[in-house]
């Protein structure tokens, strides 16, 4: 079976036929086996980076210094990365240097999990030096070499770990579970950034409830910026379309407030305003059902989220169909303001009186008419409400 894309194989095809080696590695290599499609191709190189820069026409640096370089084949953009070793780790973060080696092995010795220390060259020949197959089979993350020493290197590899149990179900195992209990409190280390964009790739899994309860008995709850005391309390069945509904439902099931939520994870501006407005929604809904100014006042994907959420968390309350929402959302009178068919002008020739703070609420008494099915959204209708209703509070 051929692996990677015709550009990602011309490229090592090429670096091959100038004398080096060349492989796909890391995440792509351990979702073809999983028959999953892979994201971002990456390819591991015995050529250093001025060699890989020297062999092909167009290149990108982003980051020569770690040994990764950009080419652009046929338009498409590759990740070629030189074999490397780490020196050693003072901060527990990044490593103080990289050493470029010439051996694929001392490369995937590095590399964090079994799993994702596989390659593959060209023709789709496996190699798989710590056992990832076999690991693969069990459905089992283990750290290469002593798990320990490399969650002491880099402490966000614990996080890494709980991360692919929401999104492949696989266990942990024993031993790496053990290192990363008997290491939590370094995840302090990680900065709120970088356990953000895990978080981010947390919630796109289909085990996140597993994760959840990874994270509280490790301990690694007791060292993060927030985290949901009470994990039991999340019963998920619904995947998640976003990392933000992912957010939303971690509020909701730690009962934290959105600006708790975003300030501790530093979410940006939409996602905190997203967070607010489903947590408006959902306390609404947890009431018993979404009213009609639910449906009116909020727009499909917040509805959505709140419902997602009623189900995701033990919650009283019948479950409404997604379809069921979108139908009774569409089927209201008006979607908007905008959507009347009056305005302004319409109540000062009707009235003729000048314009003033009564139009606005008027219009806004009008809106509330027609919503509620009051008066029809027809000019005629509205002009018969209205001008009996404004005669009458005269
Ligand atoms: P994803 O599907 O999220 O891209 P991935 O495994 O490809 O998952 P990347 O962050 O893209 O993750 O990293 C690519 C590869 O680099 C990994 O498969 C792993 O081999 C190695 N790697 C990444 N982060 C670390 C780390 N912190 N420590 C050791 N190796 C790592
Ligand atoms: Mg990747």
């Amino acid at each position: 079976t051929s692996f990677g894309t015709v550009p990602s194989r011309e490229v090592i095809h090429i670096l091959e036929n100038a004398g080096y080696e060349a492989v796909f590695v890391g995440g792509a290599v351990r979702d073809h086996l999983l028959g999953k499609t892979a994201t971002d191709i990456d390819i591991a190189t015995s050529a250093e980076p001025k060699e890989v820069k020297a062999v092909f026409p167009t290149t990108v640096d982003i980051g020569t210094a770690h040994g990764t370089i950009l080419v652009l084949m046929n338009g498409e953009p590759i990740e070629v990365t030189t074999y490397r070793t780490e020196g050693t780790y003072t901060d527990h973060r990044r490593p103080d240097e990289v050493h470029f080696v010439k051996s694929l092995q001392e490369d995937l010795r590095r590399r964090d999990f079994t799993i994702n220390a596989l390659a593959m060259t060209k023709d789709g020949e496996l190699i798989d030096l710590f056992g990832g197959k076999a690991d693969m089979a069990e459905r089992i993350i283990r750290a290469v070499g002593n798990a320990a020493d490399r969650f002491n290197e880099d402490a966000l590899r614990m996080f890494r770990a709980i991360r692919f149990t929401a999104v492949l179900g696989f266990d942990i195992e024993e031993q790496t579970l053990k290192a990363i209990r008997d290491n939590a409190t370094q995840i302090r280390y990680i900065s709120v950034e970088r356990l953000k964009a895990e978080m981010d790739k947390l919630f796109a899994g289909d085990y996140v409830v597993k994760a959840f309860h990874n994270i509280q008995n490790t301990g690694l709850n007791l060292h993060l910026p927030l985290f949901p005391t009470d994990t039991e309390k999340l019963n998920r069945t619904v995947p998640f379309e976003s990392a933000v509904e992912g957010w939303a439902c971690f509020m909701i099931v730690g009962n934290f407030s959105p600006s708790d939520v975003a300030r501790a994870y530093k979410l940006s501006n939409v996602e905190r305003t997203f967070l607010s407005t489903v947590k408006d929604a959902y306390v609404n809904r947890m009431d018993y059902q979404f009213t009609l100014d639910d449906y009116y006042n909020y727009d499909l994907a917040t509805l959505i989220t709140a419902e997602k959420l009623i189900r995701s968390i033990h919650a009283n309350g019948e479950a409404i169909s997604f379809t069921e929402i979108k139908k009774m959302k569409q089927s209201l009178p008006i979607q908007s303001i905008a959507d009347l068919s009056v305005d302004g002008k319409k109540l000062m020739e009707w009235t003729s009186q000048k314009g003033g703070r009564w139009i606005g609420e008027w219009i806004g008494k009008i809106e509330q008419a027609v919503l509620h099915g009051t008066c029809k959204n027809d000019p005629n209708d509205i002009k018969e409400w209205f001008l009996y209703e404004f005669n009458r509070e005269k």
